[in-house]
């Protein structure tokens, strides 16, 4: 890798992606501030692989430019491409080949990038440059991909439930000696209660951009208009200590309802009692543990009870690892698993929120206008209709990758594939999140303002989950049928007369030809 152009005798090549935002990031490990230089860069490749929210990009251009910035002030040699740059190759492997050019390094190293596609891209520039890259585990997770393949080895199912129990043993995390603090392991039943419309709802904590973002909206703007989602206003945090004000401004304002109304949605509130911080997390701006270490700091100094900081870190250490598990064990492949052999195209209202079915047009046009919606709209607003309708799961999930701002496929891939579309045939989850509209109504009040009646099971006014989740179950029951915990749903369709199962049928078949077009 040494030329002749350059004498001096340079250590390492350092590339830090734009999800590596972390100064325990074990690429830095070991780092020399004199010797190493750290290669940082916007590429086109990254950017458009899938056509990302405009929100999305900004968050991560302008975090970018800002870990560069801390790391310069904090005497790094720093590399940094801009998007714009005239010079920039548009992809990582011409910006490690561009650096490297006439410079003296013995090695690239880098942290395992987070999604397959990127760890084999660079994989195979190594192997046909010959260069010598060293791939890092990525630390900022508990559990390493070996870790989680032991565990999952020789089960039958695979249980998130199981494993969250050994990642609490393992962190300590609410832990008194080996048994859970409050004598349970979850709390889950706690927490599904309604919100109600009174409740005085705190806002994630808003950050002003400064020159910085402003440049990169720009540029946002003038590359990347065309894409899904409102750039402005923009208020996501772009440093560290913007994200750590944020995690404080969620411990002490959300936190305390977080568990109670976790699976809760309302009308007009597009936060609720919700973290907003999955962004912060998946990029490195905060550290998962560093997380979970505050929430449960708030637990014992009474806070907040036990049943949110149980629910929260359960998401942490609990769902997360899982997901990442899950994703690694099956790649690649997994994005293409489609269980139900679903083939209809994503309707057209994912894209504009321009639909009368009141829950989908509000989990949309949030989604358009922050890039985020909550845990219970993505599975069972978004996610449960597009199942129930026979979408394609693969359109599904580049809907889901391309959307929102925490969006990448380690952790979007097992929620859409797995969870919500039940693609993987139960590899993650023991049943389909399938659901009519009953369930919409009760966990919302999203059906009092809309044009159709969720009380009405068939014709022109009858909300269109409580026909397609039968059609959903007839259409599926070869898959389903013998699933013990759909038993007794089986069962209330069998006991129902062939003229009201016809009725059900024949709406579905409706609500189809009118919504796919929508
Ligand atoms: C169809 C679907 C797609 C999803 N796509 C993504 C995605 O692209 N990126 C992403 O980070 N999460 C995804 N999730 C999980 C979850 O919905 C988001 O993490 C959460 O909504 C982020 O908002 P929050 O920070 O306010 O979370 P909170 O409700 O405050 O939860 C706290 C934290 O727990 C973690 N968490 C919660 N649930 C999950 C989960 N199921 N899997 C992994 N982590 C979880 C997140 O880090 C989150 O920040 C998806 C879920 C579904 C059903
Ligand atoms: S009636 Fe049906 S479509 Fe309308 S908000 Fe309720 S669940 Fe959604």
């Amino acid at each position: 890798m040494a030329s002749q152009e350059n004498t001096q005798e340079l250590r390492n090549l350092i590339l830090v992606l734009g999800d590596q935002l972390c100064r325990n990031v074990s690429s830095l490990d070991g780092a020399d501030r004199d010797q190493d230089i750290i290669l940082m860069a916007e590429v086109s490749e990254e950017a458009g692989y899938v056509r990302h929210h405009k929100k999305k990009i900004a968050f991560l251009f302008s975090a970018m430019r800002h870990f560069a910035r801390e790391l310069e002030e904090d005497g790094w040699k720093v590399r940094y491409t801009k998007l714009d740059d005239p010079e920039n190759s548009g992809s990582l492997a011409g910006e490690i080949e561009r650096a490297l050019d006439g410079q003296r390094f013995s090695r690239v190293v880098i942290t395992e990038p987070g999604e397959y596609r990127v760890k084999s891209a660079l994989d195979a520039w190594a192997e046909a440059s010959g260069a010598v890259l060293e791939m890092r585990q990525d630390s900022r997770f508990l559990c390493s991909h070996e870790r989680f393949q032991s565990w999952a080895e020789g089960r039958k199912q695979l249980r998130m439930e199981y494993f969250y129990r050994e990642m609490r043993r393992e962190t300590g995390l609410l832990m008194q000696g080996d048994q859970p603090e409050g004598g349970k392991w979850n709390f889950d039943q706690e927490n599904r209660k309604p919100a109600k419309g009174d409740l005085c709802l705190p806002h994630p904590l808003e950050t002003r951009p400064d020159a910085i973002t402003e440049e990169v909206l720009d540029l946002v703007e003038a590359r990347f208009g065309s894409h899904f989602g409102s750039l402005r206003p923009f208020w996501f945090a772009v440093t560290r200590e913007g994200a750590l004000q944020a995690l404080e401004d969620f411990a002490e304002k959300a936190l305390s309802c977080f568990g109670d109304y976790q699976d809760a949605m309302l009308e007009g509130e597009r936060f609720l009692y919700h973290s907003v911080l999955s962004q912060y997390m998946n990029s490195g701006l905060l550290e998962p543990m560093e997380v979970c270490r505050r929430v449960e700091r708030a637990y014992y100094e009474g806070d907040a009870p036990l049943n949110a900081a149980e629910g929260f870190i359960r998401q942490v250490i609990g769902w997360r690892e899982y997901v990442r598990g899950i994703y690694w064990l099956n790649m690649p492949g997994y994005t293409e698993q489609n269980y139900f052999g679903a083939s209809r195209p994503l309707p057209e209202f994912y894209w504009n929120g321009e639909t009368g079915m009141a829950c989908l047009a509000a989990a949309i046009t949030q989604t358009r206008d922050e890039a985020y919606a909550h845990h219970i709209q993505r599975l069972m607003v978004t996610g449960n209709f597009a199942m129930l309708a026979g979408v394609d799961p693969h359109e599904v999930h580049e809907w889901y990758l391309a959307v929102y701002a925490d969006a990448y496929e380690w952790v979007e891939a097992p929620n859409v594939i797995g969870m919500s579309q039940f693609a993987d045939g139960g590899l993650l989850g023991s049943k389909p999140y399938a659901a009519s509209g009953n369930y919409i109504n009760k966990m919302s009040n999203h059906c009092a303002g809309c044009s159709y009646d969720v009380k009405r099971k068939t014709g022109e006014k009858a909300c269109p989950f409580n026909s397609l989740y039968w059609d959903f179950l007839v259409r599926n029951a070869g898959k389903l049928r013998g699933n013990p915990r759909l038993r007794q749903v089986y069962r209330t369709w069998d006991r129902m007369s062939a003229e009201r199962q016809n009725a059900y049928l024949e709406a579905a078949r409706e609500v189809l030809e009118r919504h796919l077009k929508e």
